[in-house]
């Protein structure tokens, strides 16, 4: 029954269909089911206008709509109107779908009207409440609290706007059984976690009589959403590791251990040495190794790679290194090769600007096996680069590669898919990991090397721009050298591209040559000239870099100790930190400034806060899960992973962590859950398993 076509239900039709579809995405009456109220409207009482006290709560009051009218212009222009009742006035605004509601709203008539009230210069109104008009329907009190259904104008139209969708939802839960909504959980979780049961749950979730039963209903449902992805995640991973064989490489040989006595610079701290034991158990174990290694910026992931890279060729495999920028490709391909010295192993560089004999010769060195080491961007992927015999891939700063480019490295193996390694500094939340990278198995290096000084963050407005200069100049005639960093959202951005001349012509009015060189990198340049300024900064050439985000990710300059971000407002949170990641990496202290205006949005004001309180990644990357919410943190949306309908990953922690082990426990006694007891889960599984299948093959 609930895969039933939606026009099938009673008073939807094709047209109503059709726009279900459309609009919402809603095909059968599963669908419909499952599109759950974003809010609901306590209708257990009316207030009057004269009760409204407090600032924030939410009211449903009762009265006539006495005036309509558009003040303002532009992007100060809002529909203003009067609410009356036998109390009061009070007033309602909206800044948004200005025009449709010009057209549906009739000043004159009684309409229901529920929002959160705020107050505004001494007076209270509500912005954006919920209209609906005043019906002998709804005049009297419903014992219920009422659903509010996400909804669009065009569905509106067709009758289903909230209460429209009110309407359906009551008509396709009155035609339903409890045998069409079976329980997917076993009567033990249920008893042993409180859990309210499925089919009372999915009716509760729509039409609760009161909070209690609201917040039962909810817990049971994101219980069960996050309960089966993380049982499917982790039995891929199980699968993965029992039956998806992996070359072995045996022996940790020469190469590895001639260059861990004679070449490595500094002792690896403790957090790099149990990773490197991690990823050497999974080289061997005769599984693919697909494992992700998170480290804040500057924990030292690089050497890392090295060494598990020495290990494959130590057992006659090539491997391949690839980052998501031009630069960052270079200075891992320059930093590779001096690590490497004349151990006598090969190491090559490809990206898009390697062209012509250049180009040919590597691919025919890669063809035929005498290049060991492949250092490059996205160019690795492309059909024209075979492999001789690759056995490890690793992927630095991943987030910037989608699931697809991943897919296409697994097929460059030799026979068997290659082992992957992938790195990254932006942490990830742990909520965010579990789901995101469930089925991968994770390392942290939770330790910086030794002999770091934290980084001063501090906060700056353009009041304070000549104290900035001339801490810049102090810290250069130390010897030092300066970051400055000015936002270029889209590199297309006009003004963007205006902010940062000017500031590079201010800068180098304040900063004249000869005495101060200064440098310049944007996205817009070619990458020759990129790479040609970017290697005079490393060389200590020039005392200041003026860039744009390019020079985010990876970088490695230990002399510059100051980082200069220009309107840090502009910039997300894991993005200014890794911004700050770019010093900090020798001996010296480092600072980093944060240019703003003075005056900041909430939003901004916290970033900035945060930033200046912590160093932490992993505390920076839950706040920043909070600030921006889950499907906003970078690699989860061109991941396509996290299509939650009812957990929040920002919220639900506790219960994904919950989850997450009962799965585990579970897998462990039953890893094809075949016990009786296990049959719901069985079943659950493979249904929801179709969509699932796609991902599962390539992460
Ligand atoms: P990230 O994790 O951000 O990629 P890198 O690998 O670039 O960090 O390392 C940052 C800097 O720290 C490099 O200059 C590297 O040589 C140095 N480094 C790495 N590990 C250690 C260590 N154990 N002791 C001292 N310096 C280290
Ligand atoms: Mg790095």
């Amino acid at each position: 029954m609930l895969d039933t076509a939606i026009e099938y239900l009673r008073s939807v039709g094709p047209q109503r269909g059709e726009a279900l579809k459309r609009e919402l995405g809603i095909y059968t009456w599963g669908d419909l089911l499952m599109h759950f109220p974003f809010r609901y409207l306590d209708r257990t009482r009316f207030h009057s206008i004269r009760d409204i006290q407090r600032e924030g709560e939410a009211y449903q009051l009762k009265g006539i709509l006495r005036r309509l009218e558009t003040v303002g212009a532009g992007r100060a222009k809002r529909l203003v109107g009067t609410l009356r009742d036998e109390t009061g006035t009070l007033e309602l605004v909206w800044f948004q779908g200005i025009a449709w509601l010009e057209r549906s709203l009739v000043v004159g008539k009684p309409y229901v009207v529920y929002g959160r009230v705020s107050l505004f210069n001494g007076r209270f109104s509500i912005a954006h409440p919920e209209m609906e008009e005043l019906t002998s329907d709804n005049a009297q009190l419903a014992r219920t609290f009422d659903p509010i259904y996400p909804s669009t104008d065009k569905l509106s139209q067709k009758g289903l706007d909230a209460r429209g969708l009110r309407k359906l939802m009551r008509l396709l839960l009155d035609q339903l059984t409890p045998a069409e909504l079976p329980e997917t959980l076993p009567d033990s979780l249920l008893s042993a976690y409180r859990l309210m049961p499925r089919w009372e749950a999915l009716q509760k979730i729509h039409f609760p009589e009161n909070q209690q039963e609201l917040d039962a209903a909810r817990r049971r449902l994101k219980f069960e959403e996050l309960f089966f992805l993380q049982l499917r995640l982790l039995q891929i991973r199980r699968r993965r590791k029992t039956s998806s064989q992996g070359f072995i490489f045996e022996k940790v040989g020469d190469c590895f251990h001639r260059f861990y006595r004679e070449k490595l610079p500094f002792e690896l701290t403790q957090a790099q040495k149990r990773v490197v034991r991690e990823i050497r158990a999974d080289l061997r174990a005769g599984f693919q190794m697909n494992r992700l290694v998170q480290g804040d910026v500057g924990s030292g992931k690089t050497v890392i790679a090295l060494l598990a890279m020495l290990i494959a060729v130590d057992n006659g495999f090539q491997t391949c290194l690839m980052a998501p920028t031009e630069i960052l490709a270079q200075q891992h391909y320059t930093g590779l090769t001096e690590l490497v010295g004349d151990l006598g192993v090969r190491i090559g560089f490809l990206s898009g600007t390697v062209k012509g004999k250049a180009r040919k010769a590597t691919l025919g060195a890669l063809a035929s096996g005498d290049m060991h080491i492949v250092v490059g961007t996205h160019a690795l992927i492309e059909d024209t680069v075979q492999f001789h015999r690759l056995g490890l891939a690793v992927i630095d700063e991943q987030h910037r590669f989608g699931v697809e480019q991943r897919a296409a490295l697994w097929k460059k193996g030799a026979g068997l898919p290659p082992h992957v390694l992938v790195m990254t500094a932006t942490p990830i939340p742990r909520t965010l990991a579990m789901t995101l990278y469930g089925d991968l198995d994770t390392s942290i290096i939770d330790e910086l090397p030794p002999g770091r000084k934290p980084i001063n963050t501090l906060h700056f407005t353009e009041q304070h721009r000549l104290r900035v200069q001339g801490f810049m100049r102090e810290q250069i005639a130390q010897g030092r050298q300066v970051y400055v960093v000015y936002p270029m959202i889209e590199e297309t951005e006009k003004t963007d591209m205006l902010n940062l001349m000017a500031g590079y012509e201010a800068l180098r009015r304040d900063f004249p040559p000869p005495q101060y060189q200064i440098s310049i990198v944007h996205g817009k340049m070619k990458p020759a000239d990129k790479d040609f300024e970017m290697r005079r900064f490393a060389r200590g050439e020039t005392h200041i870099m003026v860039a744009t985000t390019v020079i985010e990710v990876g970088v490695n300059v230990p002399n510059a100790t100051v980082m200069v971000i220009e309107n840090a407002e502009r910039f997300g949170l894991s993005q200014l930190h890794q911004l700050r990641g770019r010093v900090g990496r020798g001996a010296e202290q480092s600072y980093c400034l944060l240019m703003t205006s003075q005056k900041l949005s909430a939003d901004a004001r916290e970033r900035i806060q945060t930033l200046v309180r912590t160093n932490n990644g992993f505390e920076i990357a839950d706040a920043d899960l909070r600030l921006r919410g889950p499907g906003n943190i970078e690699g989860t949306q061109q991941s396509g992973m996290i299509r939650l309908l009812i957990a929040d990953l920002a919220k639900d922690g506790q219960i994904l962590s919950a989850a997450r082990d009962i799965a585990k426990r579970i897998l462990e006694a039953d890893p094809e859950l075949m016990a009786p007891e296990h049959y719901r889960l069985r079943e659950h599984l493979a249904a929801i398993g179709k969509e699932a299948r796609l991902w599962s093959r390539i992460s």
